[in-house]
């Protein structure tokens, strides 16, 4: 851990920090303690994203303006954090393409295209995203959609190798950033959502060969893998999941699909687990089980991947709770002790707090306000849920909900105040599993009763649902468990967060501004208004002692599919903005599309609307949204092939639209479940049809 001798570094050494950063300027790159630098996903090892510049700090944050930007030609959602070593900025978009420019003047000094398959998208819970890249030794590493793991030369952006890191067959995809920790590159993948295996890769950084794999779940096939997991799955996993539904699915979940953590002295390499797949335990191990190593933090060693400790978060899952949000080591006085810590806020809504040697539990305290538990039991270190709360008896309005009180968006700590950043949300999920829930290969498979999920169509209830959710940046006492300030936001979707020693942290949000505020009181002393939404969290970085605020802008993931109550606003093209002191780049504003109108005329169906909703919540909702109303991808209310039989069957039973993502369903699918569905969105284009022409504040 560098982050105690940072801070004694930095206290009173402000004037010396632009010629320190020059001094180390070409050297250390590879360890991430240049103060200058990004050079890791969370700037170190430990994840803190706390930045050690203070050029820009709490007296001067007001005369922030942009020094240049760059729009992408992607419009959908943007999560990367952007890497900077010696000078050059390196990011990535949705589509995992890869962008290296010239960090102090925003030249474009290459770009890559991994040209992953449009039909990659119908594996992707979330979209296309991606949230970054790795820099080492040359190389810029990045996770491609449709699992292949690339290594590019970081001077040309030439491919050097890549590896197929997935079995392509299976509905696997890749979003996370790659970390590379001793010579390695480690890679998980997504796709609980589907009920594929997790786990996670090491591939040597020079070759690409592969050196060891971490299954998190048990072999569906019952055998050993040949792998460093066997020994810990055999022995204490494998007699925690029950049932056969996991092995029919050939996978049960528990994928790492993003954070992970590195300690050098300890030599220990944590990883965050995903939910269980389907969702309920009931459907998923006949409602039995701890189901290890699902939403869980493991400890392992990064030269072997041999076992080390692991903690769960969520014992038995139901809920889609993933352990995978990012995790925070420093060293902190916990009761009075100088304790090594390993700080993480999942999805399920405690903190936790726990000894990154040993895995003791040390704390956790709910950071957001949850329905599900009344607390967590500090001799078992196991939740203490309420009655139901896992939906067998009745549907059940979950708090937090699937998308959790803080999902990837990452935290920041600040030693210096000794307060983590949370960007939490609350927002809930109205849960009941499917009664006809049946494994569909390939296919999304949360298990949900499709019926339970859509909004209500009364204005007013809307009104209601958006009344309860929405966004917090919480600044928490990790030692004490406790919330010293809280700033709320309208969305409940927004933007990671990064603190730095200029007293600030920074944060952008669903409704498109980056904010400053002070570290201390969250006074607001600085914000931009983008003019498009940010799930992103910014970076801080030096050159020739001048520093920058870089930020990715672009809404999407999951939580954007929530049409209903995200902004509304049309698809924009994905922006890199970087801020100086004293800026004065011209960001031109977003060409605003007209939005697309159709006249439905007389269109008709003859299917059933009713019965096509239900096949829309198990098909289409995930890409498409909620009631049909997504802001990301195809309003399908406004589509033209929605009046039309034949046009509709063409494109969601044959797969005429494949090329630009819309896989076909034939195998999932009758032509009949097809007119359903087209019924169904007649039926609301006509709805949405009739709210628009209804005046406002009827
Ligand atoms: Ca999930």
């Amino acid at each position: 851990m560098n982050s105690t001798s940072e801070r004694i570094f930095f206290r009173g050494w402000r004037p010396v920090l632009a010629a320190t950063a020059l001094i180390l300027g070409g050297c250390s790159s590879q360890t991430g303690d240049n103060p200058g630098d990004w050079a890791k996903y969370g700037r170190t090892d430990s994840e803190e994203r706390f930045s050690p510049l203070d050029e820009i700090n709490e007296t001067n944050v007001s005369k922030l303006g942009v020094a240049w930007y760059h729009e992408f030609d992607t419009d959908r959602g943007q999560e990367a954090t952007p890497i900077v070593v010696d000078g050059v900025l390196y990011t990535s978009t949705a589509w995992s393409k890869v962008y290296a420019f010239n960090a102090a003047d925003g030249k474009l000094l290459w770009s890559f295209d991994p040209k992953v398959p449009p039909q990659t998208l119908f594996k992707a819970c979330c979209g296309p995203v991606n949230r970054g890249v790795a820099v080492s030794k040359g190389r810029v590493f990045i996770g491609a959609l449709d699992g292949r793991l690339i290594a590019l030369d970081t001077k040309t952006g030439k491919q050097v190798w890549s590896v197929q890191t997935t079995d392509p067959e299976q509905p696997y995809t890749i979003t996370g950033a790659p970390h590379v920790v001793k010579g390695r590159v480690l890679i998980g993948n997504g796709g609980a959502e589907y009920a594929v295996r997790g786990y996670i890769t090491a591939y040597d950084e020079a070759t690409g060969k592969k050196a060891w794999r971490f299954y998190t779940v048990p072999n569906p096939d019952e055998k050993a893998d040949g792998e460093p997991s066997d020994k810990p799955l055999s022995t204490m996993a494998r007699k925690t999941w029950f049932g056969d539904a996991w092995k029919e699915a050939k996978g049960g979940g528990g994928t790492v699909w993003d954070s992970m953590a590195y300690d050098p002295e300890a030599n220990l390499l944590y990883i965050g687990t995903g939910n269980g797949g389907p969702f309920g335990l009931k459907l998923r191990s006949d409602g039995k089980g701890d189901n290890l190593f699902l939403s869980s933090i493991v400890a392992v060693r990064p030269d072997t991947g041999e076992y080390v400790w692991h903690y769960q978060t969520t014992p038995g899952d139901s809920w889609d709770y993933t352990a995978t949000q990012q995790m925070i080591l420093t060293d902190m006085k916990i009761g009075g002790k100088d304790r090594k810590v390993i700080m993480q806020a999942p999805k399920n809504g405690f903190f936790y707090v726990l000894d990154r040697i040993t895995g003791e539990l040390l704390s956790a305290k709910a950071y957001v306000p949850m329905n599900w538990a009344t607390g967590v039991d500090m001799k078992t270190g196991r939740p203490i849920e309420v009655a139901d709360a896992r939906y067998i008896n009745e549907p059940r309005l979950q708090v937090p909900g699937t998308l959790g009180g803080h999902s990837w968006h990452p935290m920041a700590y600040n030693p210096n105040t000794g307060l983590v950043y949370i960007p939490a949300q609350t927002i809930a999920t109205f849960l009941a599993n499917d009664p006809n829930y049946k494994y569909l290969k390939g296919h999304n498979n949360v298990g949900l009763d499709p019926k339970t999920s859509a909004f209500p169509d009364d204005p007013a209830q809307i009104e209601q649902i958006k009344e309860h959710t929405f966004g917090e940046l919480i600044a928490w006492d990790p030692a004490t468990g406790t919330r010293k300030w809280v700033v709320k936001h309208p969305y409940f979707l927004n933007g990671g967060v990064l603190a730095t020693n200029g007293n600030l942290v920074f944060q952008g949000t669903g409704e498109g501004k980056i904010y400053a505020y002070d570290a201390r009181d969250g006074k607001m002393l600085w914000s931009y208004s983008t003019g498009n939404g940010i799930i992103a969290p910014p970076v801080s970085y030096s050159v020739d002692g001048r520093q920058y605020i870089a930020i990715m802008v672009g809404y999407g993931g999951f939580g954007a599919m929530l049409g209903t109550i995200v902004p509304n606003r049309p698809k924009l093209p994905g922006r890199l903005l970087v801020f100086s002191l004293g800026g004065k780049a011209a960001v031109p504003p977003f060409d605003i599309p007209d939005v697309e109108q159709i006249d439905l005329g007389s269109a008709s169906s003859s299917g059933n609307p009713a019965k096509g909703g239900a096949a829309y919540g198990e098909h289409c909702f995930v890409c498409h949204g909620l009631n049909a109303n997504s802001r990301f991808v195809k309003d399908l209310r406004r589509s033209m092939i929605i009046q039309s039989p034949d046009a509709f069957r063409s494109v969601v039973i044959e797969g005429a639209f494949s090329e630009q993502g819309m896989v076909g369903f034939a195998k999932w699918m009758t032509p009949e479940t097809a007119e359903d569905i087209r019924a169904y969105l007649l039926q609301e284009a006509r709805k949405a049809e009739q709210r628009a022409k209804t005046p406002a504040g009827k």
